[in-house]
């Protein structure tokens, strides 16, 4: 049984404007994830991910995997430590002071990847040259990235390490490119419709990643560094002042807000391919480049994004598919009447029942802190913000006793009152 008692979830208060470890609290998903034990700074820019926090990246990854794999997508894991040769030879090393550099006893230098371009092209060049008849092809990894950002700032959703999904699309021809491209892009809407967040997919210039056409994925947020515009009649959103004043569609007056870019999408043309000799040979004719694509979502950004779109300054709010915990029981105090009638071992089955349906089996948990009062640990699950919430209140002793479910995946909480049967159903 996960009790929370027995939770490795160290609980701080932060006072106003204080810092920790040298750092500013500048938003509430950084101030959330600190003060509910989710998350610790060990220095600038890099972080502990806790148990709680660890979940919900898992669901994440899962629920991102489950949506990738469906294009054909398959997984790969590359290196972290990259040779900075393949760097030098795509021009790349150039591009400056967000590259953390390693050099190894005999001298080699090696990158901590910031991405991984370079390696797959590096990698189709080494098996290669493939047939045509092997393309498409759509390789995928989940791991840790490394950027020495200038300013690594509102906790997880700039840091210099961070977690991300990245897949690479190798093409024989342009068309293909785009198909894959269009299948990726089906992906991340099912991801973000899994995850229930409005996120805007507006064309971005391709910068320093080269290639003809790109996206960029955002999520409206108060405290994001980029700006989108957003038509109020029809949605359609760009970069702010990209397309202008005028809606590029309906002509109405775009809306301007701040945004977090969660994900990018990129059609890469034959850059790495033809500094790294990653050819492929077509039906008929002689070895040419692979036409290469590459897709990126900060699985970590995306987690407190999504924080930062849905909660208060309160109180944490997750899209139901990530919450560390899907429910938690509230027992009743102990030494109550209720407790008296409904003590530990009623706990423990009504546990052992919910844990049966299958979709929650390793979902559930009971604050078993039965010596505080029921409406401090409540108080505590609406912070954390678990989807749902069981309290074994005073309806406990009528007959049928019903328990208070506190439905926290709206707007607003919403209370029914249920029997075991109704709620198990
Ligand atoms: P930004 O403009 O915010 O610096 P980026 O354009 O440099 O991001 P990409 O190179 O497009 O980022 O990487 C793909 C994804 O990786 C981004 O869309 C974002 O979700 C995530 N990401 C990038 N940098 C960071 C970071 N420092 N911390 C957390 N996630 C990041
Ligand atoms: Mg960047
Ligand atoms: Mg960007
Ligand atoms: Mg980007």
């Amino acid at each position: 049984m996960r009790r929370v008692s027995q939770l490795f979830q160290p609980l701080i208060t932060i006072p106003k404007n204080a810092k920790i470890k040298n750092t500013e609290i500048t938003c509430k998903s950084q101030k959330h994830l600190l003060e509910c034990g989710l998350v610790r700074p060990t220095s600038s820019g890099l972080f502990i991910l806790l148990p709680l926090a660890q979940r919900s990246l898992k669901k994440l990854e899962n629920i991102t995997t489950t949506c990738i794999e469906r294009t054909g997508a398959q997984r790969l894991a590359l290196p972290k430590l990259t040779s900075a040769g393949l760097w030098e030879k795509t021009g790349r090393i150039e591009i400056g002071p967000e590259l953390l550099k390693v050099e190894d006893r005999h001298g080699k230098k090696y990158l901590l990847a910031p991405t991984h371009e370079e390696s797959i092209a590096d990698l189709l060049a080494d098996v290669g040259p493939l047939s045509y008849k092997q393309l498409p092809l759509l390789l995928y990894q989940i791991g840790e990235k490394y950027r020495d950002e200038h300013r690594p700032k509102h906790g997880v959703l700039r840091s210099r390490e961070f977690v991300m999904l990245d897949a690479y699309g190798a093409h024989a021809a342009a068309a293909c490119a785009l198909q894959v491209y269009e299948s990726v892009t089906v992906a991340y809407r099912r991801i973000f419709d899994i995850l229930e967040l409005p996120v805007h997919r507006v064309e971005a210039p391709t910068g320093d990643m080269g290639g003809s056409l790109s996206h960029e994925w955002q999520l409206k947020a108060d405290v994001g560094e980029d700006s989108i515009d957003i038509c109020p009649s029809c949605s359609h959103a760009s970069l702010a002042g990209a397309e202008g004043e005028r809606c590029k569609n309906c002509g109405t007056d775009m809306d301007t807000f701040n945004s977090i870019e969660v994900g990018h999408t990129f059609i890469l043309g034959t850059k790495y391919s033809e500094a790294l000799n990653a050819n492929f040979v077509p039906n008929n004719g002689t070895a040419e480049p692979i036409l290469m694509s590459c897709y990126g979502i900060g699985l970590t950004r995306l987690l407190a994004a999504s924080l930062e779109a849905l909660s208060d300054e309160k109180s944490m709010r997750w899209p139901k598919a990530i919450a560390p915990y899907s429910l938690i029981i509230i027992g009743p105090k102990e030494g109550s009447k209720e407790w008296q009638s409904h003590g530990w071992d009623k706990i423990a089955k009504l546990y052992d029942s919910i844990t049966n349906i299958p979709n929650l089996m390793n979902d559930v948990l009971v604050d078993d802190r039965h010596n505080m009062t029921i409406g401090k640990r409540l108080m505590m699950a609406e912070r954390m913000g678990y989807p749902t919430i069981v309290v074994c209140g005073k309806s406990i002793l009528d007959s049928p006793p019903t328990y208070e479910i506190h439905d926290l995946t709206g707007t607003d909480v919403v209370t029914h009152s249920f029997t075991l049967d109704q709620l198990l159903q």
